[in-house]
């Protein structure tokens, strides 16, 4: 039963809360607390330390300021009519052309009714010529705002916005089928790292007596803390030139420094300028964004989980050679009665040779010793066996942090995708599939997903022959390091010796006779280790795939390209990871790969 006391003291509750959101944060509460022994009635007082929060910055790598907070005037115009344009013109100094289309950009999205609220930004001078001759204009208001300014257009996808700044954005994207996709996933390292970078202000809570003194607190004090700067793993001037080697594609690039995790490049195709989603007068190209095919709002490294293609041989060696279904020294006949090769190439007598030639007949082939290997006891139920082999094979495999989140610091990751067993049966509709059913693993095709961060990682843990960091974008929160578990150092469960035994094979993919040796470094002194992937898809032409490190025997540089529908990965894909290498190792581009880098980037342009 409730008694009267408690009934009451819900409502002194509620009343408190209440009062609690009314007052200003530097506001007492001046509610009377009566101490139950002496008798005393304490006021309870609550004081802010320092109120001057400031948003912390987001830096790169090198310290370049990206994203600053900076203050700015904004004049309101009334929300219902008459507007004296002219009028207005006159005082701003703008001519009426002016004045319309000024109008028209501050719109929150194009052809929205004036009643939905305008504000303009002013420039100093402007706010100069507003404050003189405001008893003029009594229905005009100036209002100091705080935003978020980006200093360079790279990096959109990385760093994201402040929520309160993109309510314009939110209300936009409401009237688009996607909209509400683009608009969860887009908050970068300014929504995952909000609390952070907002600091917190600091309140003391004194009970205090008649005469002033205190006794005691009524409530923890919490200290303040000023916004923390962010110093991510980026370095802009790589993030920019690799954007412009993707510029309107659809697809990704990620590079990332092996031995550490953090991510040196993070392109998301088709790229857009930082800005873009916050900026006050962007309406238009923001309708751009969420009207496009190509779903440029789309947080792609993260976000998409695409079948690897023939990188994912690489996986598949490491796992049969750590089960003993392949040596290096095995040899597989080009059997194209099981599989087609897509490339005319000589006999692969070992791993290297497979490899360099990516030759899929030997893949179907590792991978069948694996799937059918029986193991030693007398088990002859060949189902059994194939059940056992492939939900082994994915035990390893997922060792290379697949088909789960890296837990990268962004809004959201996708946990990409790897068949189980029991999946094939549900899929198959029967227990008795056999290894000609599911070959299309063995080329990285068919039911396998990957994200972009995760192919990224594969190529690293190659390179670091068995182990990474998870890959991460702030290397440092304040004075701080990263967030603890991107310290962690984690295993893959395949024996480093098998990782070595793959990096000849992929030196071979880039030279003379591999896959990709257009786009072998070695004019200027560097060898590069790569796989090259073409993905077949049923929505038209293929995907263009390339993972690779370099140099290979001390890798700095790990990077995965994916160019959809961008044909061969060796001419498509290889090109643009090899020249992110070269930039970040040696600082320029030689000027034999010059043209090369031209033709690139003109492609980009234009889209395809
Ligand atoms: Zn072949």
């Amino acid at each position: 039963m409730r008694t009267a006391s408690t009934i009451w003291g819900q409502i002194l509750l509620a009343l408190l809360s209440v009062l609690a959101a009314c007052s200003s944060p530097d506001q007492q509460t001046s509610v009377p607390t009566k101490d139950p022994e002496t008798g005393e009635v304490y006021t309870r007082k609550r004081i802010v330390v320092d109120d001057s929060l400031i948003r912390g910055r987001v830096l790169d790598r090198n310290d370049s300021v990206l994203v600053d907070t900076r203050s700015y005037f904004v004049l309101k115009l009334p929300r219902r009519p008459p507007l004296d344009t002219l009028g207005l013109g006159i005082l701003l100094g703008w001519d009426s052309t002016t004045v319309r289309q000024r109008i028209a950009e501050a719109l929150p999205y194009p052809g929205a009714r004036p009643s939905a609220g305008v504000q303009l930004r002013l420039t100093a001078t402007e706010v100069k010529r507003v404050r003189r001759d405001s008893a003029d204009w009594p229905n005009l208001a100036l209002a100091e705002r705080r935003q978020r300014v980006y200093t360079s257009s790279a990096g959109a996808a990385v760093l994201g916005y402040k929520a309160s700044e993109a309510q314009g954005f939110y209300r936009q994207a409401q009237r688009y089928r996607r909209g509400r996709f683009y608009r969860l996933r887009n908050g970068g390292v300014e929504s995952y790292y909000n609390g952070l970078l907002t600091g917190r202000h600091g309140y003391l809570h004194p009970l205090l007596d008649a005469k002033g003194q205190q006794h005691g607190t009524w409530t923890k004090d919490t200290t303040f803390r000023q916004g923390q700067d962010l110093h991510l793993t980026l370095d802009v001037k790589l993030q920019a030139y690799a954007e412009k080697l993707l510029g309107n594609r659809r697809g990704y690039l990620v590079a990332l420094d092996p031995r550490t995790g953090e991510i040196l490049a993070y392109v998301s195709g088709p790229v857009y300028d930082a800005a873009t989603l916050t900026a006050p007068d962007q309406a238009g190209v923001r309708a751009e964004l969420l009207e496009s095919e190509d779903m440029p709002l789309i947080n792609r490294p993260a976000m998409l989980a695409n079948p690897p293609g023939s990188v994912f041989k690489l996986v598949n060696a490491a796992v049969a050679l750590q089960l003993g279904a392949i040596s290096p020294t095995t040899g597989f006949r080009c059997n194209q009665s099981l599989v087609s090769c897509v490339h005319h190439h000589p006999q692969a007598k070992t791993l290297t040779l497979g490899l360099k030639y990516s030759c899929n007949p030997y893949f179907y082939q590792t991978m069948q010793s694996l799937i059918n290997r029986m193991p030693d006891t007398l088990a002859v139920d060949t189902v059994a066996v194939r059940h056992a082999n492939l939900d082994l094979w994915r035990r390893y495999v997922r060792s290379f942090g697949l088909d789960s989140v890296l837990g990268v610091d962004v809004p959201r990751e996708a946990p990409g995708f790897l068949p189980t067993a029991a999946y094939y049966d549900k899929a198959r509709r029967t227990r008795r599939w056999t290894y000609r059913s599911i070959y299309s693993l063995s080329i990285g095709q068919g039911e396998i997903n990957l994200t972009g961060l995760q192919m990224a990682n594969m190529a690293a843990i190659i390179a670091n022959r068995g182990w990474y960091y998870p890959p991460h974008l702030v290397r440092s929160v304040g004075d701080g390091g990263p967030l603890p578990r991107f310290t962690e150092k984690r295993y893959t469960l395949i024996d480093s010796a098998h990782f070595a035994a793959l990096i000849p094979g992929m030196v071979a993919v880039m030279q003379k006779g591999g896959t990709a040796d257009a786009s072998s470094l070695a004019d200027v002194g560097i060898t590069v280790a790569g796989k090259t992937g073409t993905v077949q898809n049923d929505e038209g032409d293929d995907h263009a795939a390339f993972v690779g490190f370099a140099p290979a025997d001390n890798p700095k540089i790990a990077v995965a390209v994916y160019l959809e529908n961008g044909g061969f990965g060796a001419t498509a894909a290889a090109p643009c990871a090899v020249l992110v290498m070269e930039k970040h190792l040696r600082g320029y581009i030689a000027p034999k790969r010059k043209r090369w880098e031209k033709r690139i980037q003109r492609r980009a342009q234009s889209g395809y």
